[in-house]
C-alpha cells in the first residue's frame, strides 16, 4: 500500500481477525444545501470530524477533533445547526475541509493497523464524497472493513433489525451522559464507551464492509463468511447485462463448507434487481440465496449474493413466487406469441 494512505486493517478478502486489534471510532457532522440544491456527489458537506482511538482492550488512547469551515453549502441548514448547536461563527475561522483531512490522516497514521468503527452506516460514505468532491488521496480503492456499532447493538439486543439510536443505547446501558450529544467529539466517546460495554469476540466478528469503492477485481471481491450466512460482493462491471452474464455471481456454493449446492428451485426474480434460488448441500441442508443487484457509487453495476439456511416458511414462500413467477413469464411468452400471430396475418392478408 502506497506510504500516503494510512494503514487499515484487512480492507476486503476474507475476514480473518485475531483478538489483537486496535479501532478509530469515528464520527462526523455535516451540513447540507437548502432543499433540492445539493450536489448529488456530495448531499452533505463535512464540519466536523472527531474521533478516537482505542486500544485492543477498548480503552481511548487519544482523540482528534477539528472543526471545518464550509466552501461548498456556505450558509448553516437549520435543521443541521439546531441538532449540532454549532454556528457559522464558529467555523468562519476554522481551516477547510482539505487541511483537516490531512491533519486527520496524519493523526491516523500514528497508529498500526486499525478498523474504524462508526455509529450506522453513513460516516464512511459521506467522508469518501467529501475526499473525492475536495479531489484528496482516498482512504483505499477498496471496500473498506469497518464495525458499524449501532449494527453490534441491536444483535447484542438480539434484534438485527433494529435501528437504536445513540443516546437511547446509551441510556439503556446506563452510561453517564456527562456530555451534550450530536457533537463528532462527544458522540464518538459514547460510541465507544457503548463498544467497550457490549463488545465480545464473537460480536467483533460481524464485519461491516463500505462499498463506496466495489472490489477492484475478481481478487479483492468480498467471501465474507459469518456463523448464520455468507455474504459475497462482486467487482463492478459497465451495465447490468455484464453483470448478469458473470458465472461466478451465479455459483451455489454452502455457506458453511463452501462446497457446490445441488439446486433445487433455479433463479427467479422475485421482483426487478432481487434474483432468488433454492439449493442444497447434502451435508448442511436447504439454503436460500438472495442476489440484489445495485449500482455502484463511482461507476457501474456490482452485486451482493447472501446466502443462509432456509426455514420452513422461506421454503414454502420461495416455490409459491418461483411458481408465480414461471405463470407470469409463460403468460406473457403467449400474449407476445398471440401478436406476432396476428401481425403476421395481417402482412399476408
Ligand atoms: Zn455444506
Amino acid at each position: 500500500m502506497p506510504n500516503d494512505r494510512i494503514i487499515l486493517e484487512n480492507p476486503c478478502t476474507y475476514v480473518t481477525i485475531g483478538n489483537m486489534r486496535k479501532y478509530v471510532v469515528l464520527d462526523l457532522e455535516w451540513n447540507q444545501a437548502p432543499r433540492g440544491k445539493e450536489l448529488k456527489t456530495m448531499p452533505f458537506e463535512i464540519i466536523e470530524i472527531g474521533a478516537v482511538r482505542l486500544d485492543e482492550d477498548k480503552n481511548e488512547t487519544d482523540s482528534f477533533d477539528a472543526l471545518i469551515k464550509p466552501e461548498v453549502y456556505k450558509t448553516l441548514h437549520g435543521i443541521n445547526s439546531q441538532i449540532t448547536g454549532i454556528t457559522m461563527e464558529d467555523l468562519c475561522g476554522q481551516p477547510n475541509f482539505c487541511s483537516v483531512y490531512k491533519s486527520f490522516t496524519d493523526w491516523c497514521k500514528n497508529t498500526d493497523t486499525f478498523i474504524f468503527c462508526t455509529w450506522g452506516d453513513m460516516d464512511l460514505t459521506e467522508l469518501q464524497r467529501n475526499i473525492r468532491h475536495f479531489k484528496l488521496p482516498g482512504l483505499s480503492n477498496e471496500p473498506l472493513m469497518f464495525l458499524d456499532i449501532q449494527k453490534l447493538y441491536s444483535i447484542y439486543k438480539g434484534n438485527a433489525k433494529l435501528k437504536t439510536g445513540l443516546e437511547t443505547a446509551v441510556s439503556e446501558l446506563d452510561i453517564s451522559q456527562d456530555l451534550p450529544f450530536h457533537r463528532a467529539i462527544n458522540d464518538v466517546h459514547y460510541t465507544a464507551r457503548v463498544f467497550k460495554k457490549i463488545s465480545s469476540p464473537e460480536l467483533e466478528k460481524k464485519v461491516s464492509y463500505n462499498l463506496f469503492h466495489t472490489p477492484s477485481d475478481r481478487d479483492h471481491e468480498i467471501h465474507a463468511s459469518f456463523d448464520t450466512y455468507s455474504k459475497y460482493v462482486t467487482r463492478a462491471f459497465p451495465d447490468r447485462y455484464g453483470l448478469l452474464k458473470y458465472k461466478d455471481l451465479w455459483k451455489n456454493e454452502c455457506f458453511v463448507c463452501g462446497n457446490r449446492c445441488r439446486t433445487k428451485i433455479d433463479w427467479f426474480s422475485s421482483q426487478s434487481k432481487t434474483f432468488l434460488d433454492l439449493s442444497e448441500c447434502p451435508e448442511h441442508g436447504l439454503q436460500r440465496s438472495v442476489i440484489r443487484l445495485k449500482k455502484a457509487e463511482i461507476s457501474g453495476f456490482y452485486a451482493i449474493k447472501i446466502t443462509h439456511s432456509a426455514s420452513d416458511e422461506e421454503i414454502k414462500q420461495m416455490e409459491e413466487k418461483s411458481l408465480a413467477c414461471s405463470q407470469k413469464n409463460r403468460s406473457q411468452y403467449e400474449r407476445k406469441k398471440h401478436r406476432v400471430q396476428k401481425s403476421n396475418l395481417s402482412n399476408s392478408e
